[in-house]
C-alpha cells in the first residue's frame, strides 16, 4: 500500500497531534458543559492491520470501524487477538438485520454507536443475549440524523427521547451510553456554531431532563478529522477521527 503515512513515526505524530488537539479544546470548551475528558476513537477503516496495532502500541485503545465485515476480519485477526488484547470496536457504520451476528461476534466489540430504531434496538437485544459470553450488557448509542440528510442514517431529534426511552424500559440487556450524530461536512465554522452539533446537545438536554438520567452519564460521540475540536468546545464526549491520524483515505467512488 503506497500511502503517505505507513510509517511508525507519523502515526505516533499523529496521534499526538490529535490528543493535544483535544486537550486544547477541552481547555476552551464552555463550564456550564459536563467536563468529561474526550474519548478519542481512532477510525481505522480501510487501513490495514499493521497501522492499528502501529496506534495500539502507541497507547490508543478504542478503534472504530464503520463495515460490519471489515469489523469481524480485523476483529478476528490473530495478530490483533494477540497483541492487543485490551482493544475496544466501535462499530460507527449503518448495521444491517442480516449481519447483526457477525459485528456482535467480533471480538474486543465495545459498543454499537449506530442504533437508529427500534428494530434494531429490538433485534441487538435478542441476539445479544445469545452470542455473548459474560451476563455483561452491550454499550449501544442512539444515532441521531440531526442534518436531516436522507443519505445519513439516525432518527430525527424530536424522536430521539422516544427512542431511548424505549431501549431503556424493553432493551434489557442493552447499556444505554449516549448520542452519536455525524452532521454535515465540511460546515463552515465561521458562520458560528455548527448547528448539528448544538442539536445534538440540545437532544441530550431533552433525554436526560424526561427520562430522569444524570446529564454526565449520557455521552455525546460527534466530531472528525475536520471538526472535532469544534465538536468538543460544544460538548463532545466522543471524537471519531480517522484521516488525521492514518493519513487520508482514497476518495469514495
Ligand atoms: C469515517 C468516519 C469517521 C472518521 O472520518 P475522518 O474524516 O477520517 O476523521 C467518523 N465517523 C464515521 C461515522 C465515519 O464513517
Amino acid at each position: 500500500m503506497s500511502d503517505v503515512n505507513t510509517d511508525e513515526g507519523d502515526i505516533m505524530y499523529g496521534l499526538k497531534t490529535v490528543l493535544a488537539q483535544i486537550e486544547g479544546a477541552v481547555a476552551r470548551r464552555s463550564k456550564d458543559l459536563p467536563q468529561v475528558t474526550p474519548k478519542l476513537v481512532a477510525v481505522s477503516k480501510i487501513k490495514p492491520v499493521s497501522l492499528i496495532i502501529q496506534a495500539y502500541e502507541a497507547g490508543q485503545r478504542h478503534f472504530g470501524e464503520n463495515y460490519v465485515n471489515e469489523l469481524a476480519e480485523k476483529a478476528h485477526n490473530p495478530q490483533i487477538i494477540e497483541k492487543c488484547k485490551e482493544i475496544k470496536w466501535h462499530f460507527i457504520g449503518h448495521l444491517q438485520t442480516n449481519k447483526i451476528n457477525k459485528c456482535l461476534g467480533s471480538p474486543g466489540l465495545y459498543i454499537v454507536e449506530t442504533v437508529a430504531s427500534e428494530r434494531l434496538a429490538d433485534n441487538l437485544n435478542k441476539q445479544w443475549v445469545k452470542i455473548r459470553k459474560s451476563d455483561e450488557k452491550l454499550n449501544i448509542m442512539v444515532q441521531v440524523n440531526t442534518s436531516a440528510e436522507e443519505a445519513k442514517n439516525g432518527v430525527e431529534p424530536s424522536q430521539a427521547t422516544n427512542l431511548v426511552e424505549y431501549v431503556i424500559k424493553k432493551c434489557t440487556d442493552l447499556n444505554f451510553k449516549g448520542l452519536m450524530t455525524i452532521g454535515q461536512y465540511d460546515y463552515d465554522t465561521s458562520l458560528g456554531p455548527n448547528p448539528d452539533f448544538l442539536s445534538l446537545v440540545k437532544c441530550r438536554q431533552e433525554v436526560s431532563e424526561k427520562l430522569n438520567l444524570d446529564i454526565n452519564d449520557v455521552e455525546l460521540s460527534m466530531g472528525m478529522s475536520t471538526d472535532f475540536e469544534h465538536a468538543i468546545e460544544l460538548g463532545a464526549t466522543t471524537v471519531r477521527v480517522g484521516s488525521k491520524i492514518f493519513g487520508a483515505r482514497p476518495p469514495k467512488n
